[in-house]
């Protein structure tokens, strides 16, 4: 129980720290060098011993981290992948609006698909990435940037203006979501409101900002709710519970013989189809140079990858108690009773029997219980990594995460129960 609780605690922390995608890959490396970690330059050549501990960063939003086997470079990789992003609204170029008077709101487009009316009258703020101009054209600088307090809100329509809001009611994305950032804002001379927030938090000169790729948070942090506190409420736990379970059992497990490896890939969210997404060669380029690195060749990287399996870590659907009729009669997982395993006959996931016996297994062996999910056979699923990082690479594998709900709300809830479950399950397969 007091472990579970500091599992509990700990991502709650991960959570509050993890604000936007950046955040994410930041607060990973952060632990990650605090555990004895060491960089890898991509564009440097790489020097991996055996039994030491490595991670890359891609775009400042995705890390891999592994530690490296003993048995040699054919003994093959245990992978968990997770992704770093959320639904958000990101803020475009020119994005200040000034209206009536001199109230301001910000230009903003949505990323992925969030549960719109979720992100009304919310304490928001912006965090991301600000580039800064640099002795080298072709390498400025990237400075990580966070506004801790709350520094926007989109307010909802009254209801007087409304009477059928509650009837359903259909959202413009461009009219109805612009988060509101000041007031009375006619009389200031400064026009560029995001340019100047930058260049105070990071104290430089308006013409050092190049460029930013900032998005909106919701400040709210992370809590426990329930009679016995049985659930988590928080922002991004899909998919930043699974990306703090691989972290977590990375770091607890010590089997040396095969390279334990976690992925944390870039925009699941619009697809993955960039240079940070699991679309994209970048772990299987990764994984080459391990091999290299230890001394093999193509032939012991074929062997490795044959010997390898993946864990394909992001939240399913928990049964909701209002809509037991969305899921599938039989295979409808319910919070707290296990890590689901996600069927598909359609192969929308990577599990087959093969591999949903194998992490059922590892869930016997860690004495954690275990569901499936299938979906309703009317009701059309998401995708997730696993089947993509097969187009990549010849990787077996298991498509499963925590059952939440809400997904893609501003904030999900998730089980307590669960999280540890998933962390021992997670230490167990890099264990065996
Ligand atoms: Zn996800």
């Amino acid at each position: 129980m007091q472990k579970t609780d500091n599992h509990a605690r700990d991502l709650m922390r991960f959570l509050d720290r993890s604000v936007v995608n950046f955040f994410a890959a930041d607060t990973v490396r952060r632990r990650l060098e605090e555990e004895g970690f060491t960089r890898l330059d991509p564009k440097e050549s790489w020097d991996i011993e055996p039994g030491g501990r490595y991670y890359m960063t891609k775009n400042d939003s995705a890390i891999f981290a592994f530690v490296a086997g003993d048995d040699g470079p054919d003994s093959g990789f245990k992978i968990i992948s997770a992704h770093s992003d959320s639904p958000c609204f990101r803020v475009k170029p020119h994005c200040e609006m000034v209206c009536e008077g001199g109230v301001v709101k910000l230009n903003t487009e949505v990323y992925g698909g969030p549960i719109l009316y979720t992100w009304f009258d919310r304490p928001l703020s912006l965090a991301g990435r600000v580039i800064l101009r640099g002795e080298d054209p072709l390498n400025p600088v990237s400075r990580l940037i966070r506004f801790d307090r709350p520094l926007l809100t989109i307010p909802h329509l009254a209801i007087h203006f409304n009477r059928a809001v509650n009837d359903g009611n259909p959202l413009s994305k461009q009219k109805d979501m612009l988060p509101v950032i000041a007031l009375d804002h006619s009389a200031s001379d400064d026009k560029n409101i995001i340019l100047t927030l930058i260049s105070d938090e990071l104290g430089v000169e308006k013409d050092e900002i190049l460029d930013y790729d900032l998005s909106l948070y919701d400040t709210t942090p992370a809590c426990r709710v329930g009679l016995h506190g049985e659930f988590i409420t928080s922002g991004r736990l899909d998919d930043l519970s699974m990306v703090h379970a691989a972290m977590t059992a990375l770091l607890d497990s010590d089997n040396m013989s095969m390279t334990r490896v976690m992925a944390i890939f870039d925009n699941e969210e619009t697809g993955s189809g960039t240079k940070q997404g699991a679309a994209s060669p970048v772990l299987d380029h990764i994984l080459r140079r391990v091999n290299t690195a230890l001394g093999g060749n193509e032939e012991t990287y074929m062997r490795a990858i044959a010997k390898s399996f993946m864990i394909s870590a992001d939240n399913a659907h928990a049964l909701h108690p209002n809509y037991p009729e969305k899921q599938d009669p039989t295979n409808h997982p319910i919070p707290g009773n296990g890590p689901a395993i996600k069927i598909n006959a359609n192969c929308k996931y990577m599990t087959d029997a093969d591999s949903a016996a194998v992490f059922r297994t590892i869930c016997e062996r860690a004495g954690v219980p275990y569901q499936y999910f299938v979906n309703h056979s009317d009701v059309a699923g998401g995708s997730t990594l696993g089947n993509i990082l097969t187009s990549q690479i010849d990787l077996r594998g298991v498509d499963m995460g925590a059952a939440i709900w809400a997904m893609h709300s501003v904030r999900e809830t998730a089980s307590v129960a669960d999280h540890d479950y998933i962390i021992r399950a997670f230490t167990e397969f890099y264990n065996c």
